[in-house]
């Protein structure tokens, strides 16, 4: 049998992106900003609701750190930050030189618990500083619960910035994540459901802030003939052959959002048969999950635990991995105010991410199969 390894997360080409980035060559647009950015932000914001309006930069991370920025988060300033994610969503928040807030994950969606976030937010302000933003994440493609999440914000009016690295194409109540707060943000990295090599975008909903986000990711220009600078500038504006393969990957986003879910339903399959596991599931018929990885939890037994089951796919060159470490069990995290249970912790204790690439293969699948009926048989 085939033993090619088979990961996580690949990207594929869709084959249109070549034309696109021999373009910007032929006219030599091979710096930031330039004729792709201006398209790929446009085809971005038609696929998004009327209103958003769309900043394309160098990556993610750079979109979470620019919204803290627009948002006129300081050193010393509080930010609520869902525990359970990817360091990327927390880290802009020590850039700023402020203070990171972590809140436990509830167990339907796995995201942010808006009873721990009102929690929280109570006792930093009887401790006297109201937090200033709150990052909640849509993980793995499964939107958080927005609107329980945001009527806490609302109530505080905190402001909240929407890490949909991961959830571009999952909407809540037939709208697109990425779209319900004061920012959203996008990741175009390599592992996500499209990606430009790296890249991100920051989504905001007026053209006034969009143009706020260019000023600061292309170094704080002020209108003048020299370099004349008020401001910190960032160099964070997506590349022009960055967009060009964006503007090829967006022709197949679609598609890669079918075969995604078409690989969560294989899975449902598989483990609707094992009762030791339980699949990540949408449980609220008003979200809708591209499914960006799949990802489950398995129940420890004697001789049968995540772990084993993570060596045996191993063992058959078949990658998966633990879900995000949460962030305030991470060493450099450690120090900040945590408020929760143990939601977080138990989830990384059992949960595992399975091989979701779009393009996973029949042949693929088949191994992927086999290797787990037999693991718990
Ligand atoms: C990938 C990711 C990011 C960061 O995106 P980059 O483009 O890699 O900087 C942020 N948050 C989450 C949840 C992610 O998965």
């Amino acid at each position: 049998m085939n033993n090619k390894r088979i990961y996580l997360s690949l990207s594929q080409q869709s084959g249109f992106e070549q034309e696109f980035v021999q373009k910007a060559l032929d006219t030599n647009w091979i710096t930031s900003g330039g004729p792709n950015v201006d398209d790929f932000e446009i085809k971005l914001e038609n696929y998004f609701n009327k209103g958003a309006f769309v900043t394309a930069l160098n990556s993610g991370t750079s979109a979470i750190h620019l919204a803290l920025i627009l948002l006129g988060i300081k050193a010393g300033d509080e930010v609520i930050c869902q525990s359970m994610t990817f360091s990327a969503s927390a880290n802009p928040v020590l850039y700023q030189g402020a203070v990171p807030v972590f809140v436990d994950s509830e167990s339907d969606t796995w995201n942010i618990c808006p009873e721990n976030l009102e929690i929280a937010i109570k006792d930093r302000i009887k401790k006297g500083k109201k937090p200033k933003a709150i990052i909640a994440v849509h993980l793995y493609g499964i939107p958080y619960k927005v609107d329980e999440v945001h009527a806490v914000a609302d109530r505080y009016d905190i402001p909240v910035i929407e890490d949909s690295a991961e959830a571009l194409g999952s909407t809540y109540k037939g709208k697109k994540c990425g779209s319900f707060g004061s920012f959203g943000i996008l990741s175009f990295n390599g592992n996500k459901i499209i990606t430009t090599s790296s890249g991100g975008a920051l989504i905001s909903n007026s053209k006034k802030t969009k143009e706020r986000a260019i000023f600061y990711s292309n170094q704080s220009k002020d209108i003048a003939v020299h370099y004349q600078h008020s401001e910190i500038g960032y160099n964070y504006r997506m590349s022009n052959i960055c967009a060009g393969i964006g503007l090829g990957q967006i022709k197949m986003l679609d598609k890669n959002i079918e075969a995604r879910r078409e690989n969560h339903f294989f899975y449902r399959e598989i483990f609707n048969e094992i009762e030791d596991v339980e699949l990540s599931e949408i449980s609220d018929e008003t979200s809708f999950s591209n499914f960006w990885l799949n990802t489950i939890l398995v129940k420890q037994n004697k001789n049968k635990d995540r772990e084993r089951l993570r060596l045996t796919l191993e063992k058959a060159n078949i990658e998966s991995r633990p879900l995000w470490k949460p962030m305030h069990l991470q060493p450099i995290f450690m120090k900040y105010p945590y408020y929760g249970n143990k939601v977080a912790e138990e989830l990384f204790d059992k949960g595992l991410c399975l091989p979701s690439s779009s393009n996973l293969t029949t042949e693929d699948k088949n191994r992927i199969k086999e290797v787990i009926t037999n693991f718990f048989r």
